[in-house]
């Protein structure tokens, strides 16, 4: 096990620059989760940190070890991939072994190696099989065991559960964070599905176009996003945003003013507030009106998709038994501290 360290990392493909001047400190032990939409460059951060792709300046420390140089294998890293990346014709056990054999661990050791593995994966009733006899999440599993078994200094996954079918990936999702508990190793996971990141992470790092945007646990970002990419990446359903204008420290949305701040300010171009924040009212209660224009009931919760009075779309979070109908006009509080105030640069103005 390890910490990891990145300073001032640029990678440039070509003319394209994939990363700018990434500076990370992962502690060992930590499970940290790189998120962020398609092509922001978390899957280069973690194949450089692999060394499946050479950085085109700064510097990588796996411990007390610069690998800025150093090849993938002997990194002491061990991926899992999306795509399993099995062997077809070896059995379960065979494809956790060949790493090792390739390495020249001796026979007792690999046996003991693989069989604590297939037992924390609960593989033991499969070591015979091919994968082509395997469920997805087994796939999953073995890819997994077969990082396990290379006792690595840190894990690396590249979204693996993206393949498996939305209930698999919850199941697996809770497994991976029994064996990061069981392991205590670090681990460092790639994907673009902020649920996972917010579940799955001690620390989340937010990229945006090849830089990060923001690095924190999952409930700080979530309470006090820094930019309003974060605001609006993290939780969901997303957060809603209004256009405001502020007038002598008031905020002023459509022919009102709404409760902000005691003083909003300067600058602040964008009114931000959860589904889960905003309050229902009988009309003309709450800052503003709103009509209902679709109701989700999903039994333990409903949302209310309504239209803000400049046209905005937003969504409210509401009881699995509120009574509002689709083309109910009701009224909607926001609550002061709730709302966040974002500048035109996106800035998060109403942090501390
Ligand atoms: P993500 O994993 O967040 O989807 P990537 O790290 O795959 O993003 O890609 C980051 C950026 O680098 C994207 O703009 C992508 O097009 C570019 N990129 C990735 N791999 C290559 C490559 N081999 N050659 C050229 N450009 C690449």
């Amino acid at each position: 096990m390890a910490d990891v360290r990145l300073s001032h990392v640029d990678k440039h493909y070509g003319e394209a620059q994939a990363l700018f001047d990434i500076s990370l400190d992962i502690k060992d032990g930590e499970f940290v989760v790189f998120v962020g939409p398609s092509g922001c460059g978390k899957s280069t951060l973690l194949r450089s940190i692999a060394g499946l792709e050479g950085i085109s300046s700064g510097t990588i420390m796996i411990g007390a070890d610069d690998v800025t140089h150093t090849a993938p294998s002997d990194r002491g890293v061990a991926m899992v991939f999306q795509s399993y990346a099995l062997y077809p014709h070896m059995s379960v056990r065979e494809n956790m072994e060949f790493g090792m054999k390739i390495n020249g661990v001796g026979r007792k050791d690999r046996a003991a190696r693989v069989a604590e593995a297939a037992r924390v994966l609960q593989l033991e009733p499969y070591l015979n099989r091919k994968p082509a006899h395997l469920s997805g999440g087994q796939r999953q599993r073995v890819a997994i065991g077969r990082a396990i078994v290379k006792e690595p200094k840190v894990f690396l996954f590249d979204e693996p559960l993206s393949n498996l079918d939305a209930k698999l990936r919850i199941q697996m999702r809770v497994e991976l964070e029994a064996l990061h508990a069981k392991l205590g190793a670090t681990m460092i996971y790639v994907t673009h599905d902020q649920v996972e990141a917010m579940t799955m992470a001690d620390t989340i790092v937010v990229l945006n176009q090849g830089r990060i945007e923001q690095v924190g646990a999952p409930m700080e970002l979530y309470h006090r996003p820094r930019t309003r990419f974060v605001a609006d990446f993290i939780g969901a359903p997303a957060m809603n945003f209004l256009k405001i204008r502020t007038e002598g420290g008031a905020v002023r949305y459509g022919a009102g003013t709404v409760g902000g701040p005691a003083a909003a300010p300067e600058g602040a171009v964008t009114l931000g507030i959860r589904p889960e924040h905003i309050e229902l009212t009988a009309p003309g209660g709450g800052a503003f009106d709103a009509r209902v224009e679709v109701k989700e009931a999903l039994g333990g919760e409903s949302y209310l998709y309504a239209t803000a009075p400049e046209g905005e779309r937003i969504v409210v979070k509401t009881a699995g038994d509120d009574p509002t109908h689709h083309g109910d006009v009701v009224g909607l509080k926001l609550p002061a501290g709730r709302i966040h105030l974002f500048g035109a640069d996106g800035t998060n103005l109403s942090l501390a």
